[in-house]
């Protein structure tokens, strides 16, 4: 197989809900890398009801994440982890669209969304890069960028360059050690969320344009409980006015059952939404309660896991 040959490819309509609407049509990819890698990315057409409202294609900057998140397969895949380069981002936006038969342009807007497998602080540069090089060939687009923040200098860096960022996005599981550590195994010693949102915060002083969003990913026994969300809304109080709060539904993934990890009712996700906005958080729910949509890395897992092959 060549480098970048379609391995799989799944279509799928789903209910879903966002900041902005309530439908989604994936389609998914796992491509060919080198001899023993695959790699996964996915567009996506987003609806209110059915009328479009954006095309985002979701694009991976690694091969194995580093960050090694309890309930995401990322971490877990066989081969070592290996870092992709800016023209391999490049092609699995141009591959993504052209496989969907997509036309960039046919949509009021378009995103690349650093949100498939890896960690982008880690390869600050090559993402600067990557975002160049695809805004070379889609001048429209715009960049959304989930990052766990654990080189923070990223910020600092992607501040100095003229890139298109719509957003960051930096994940919340808890405000206690302990919590954190457990969910992000591989947590740097001074890893520190305060810090990552001061710090995405300045870089929003200067680009007025890009948004701040706390990614709550929200597990049953873990962080959902009255007093969880008593501290969150106390730790996160002095950024209120300046960030978005994304209340996430838990991907049900192997990792998820192995960890026991489970996502709340959505009379919980409800609950908790209520108390943030009472609290004067700007926030909405992602996700499904049905849970049937897969967690990243897992179509790579899934695929590379199936005997049947
Ligand atoms: S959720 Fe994201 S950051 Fe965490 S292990 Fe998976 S790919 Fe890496």
């Amino acid at each position: 197989m060549k480098k970048f040959d379609v391995i799989e490819k799944i279509v799928t309509d789903i209910d879903f809900k966002f900041e902005y609407g309530n439908k989604e049509k994936i389609y998914r990819y796992l491509f060919s890398y080198d001899e023993n890698r695959i790699i996964e990315c996915m567009a996506i057409v987003h609806l209110l009801d059915d009328t479009p409202v954006d095309l985002t294609v979701e694009i991976s900057n690694m091969y194995n994440c580093v960050v090694g998140c309890r309930f995401c397969a990322s971490g877990s895949l066989p081969e070592k982890n290996l870092v992709l380069q800016a023209e391999d981002y490049l092609m699995q936006v141009d591959k993504s669209l052209q496989e969907s038969n997509i036309n960039y342009k046919d949509y009021p807007k378009f995103y690349v969304a650093f949100t498939g497998i890896g960690e982008p602080s880690l390869v600050k540069e090559e993402v600067a890069k990557g975002i160049m090089l695809i805004k070379e060939k889609y001048p429209n687009v715009e960049v959304n960028i989930a990052t766990t923040g654990f080189d923070n200098t990223c910020f600092e860096y992607w501040d100095n360059l003229n890139l298109p960022i719509r957003y960051f996005q930096l994940p919340y599981y808890s405000c206690e050690d302990d919590k954190i550590k457990y969910i992000i195994q591989n947590a740097p010693k001074d890893y520190d969320l305060r810090r990552n949102i001061d710090e995405a915060l300045r870089y929003k002083k200067h680009h007025k344009e890009c948004r701040v969003k706390v990614n709550f990913v929200v597990m049953e026994g873990i962080n959902d409980n009255e007093e969880d969300i008593d501290k969150m809304i106390k730790y996160l109080e002095e950024y209120k006015s300046d960030i978005l709060i994304k209340v996430s539904y838990l991907n049900y993934t192997e990792k998820c059952r192995e960890n026991n990890l489970h996502s709340p009712s959505q009379n919980v996700m409800n609950r908790i939404l209520n108390k943030l906005q009472s609290s004067g958080f700007d926030c909405y729910i992602f996700g499904t309660e049905n849970n049937t949509e897969l967690g990243c890395g897992q179509l790579v897992q899934n695929y590379i896991c199936d005997d049947n092959r």
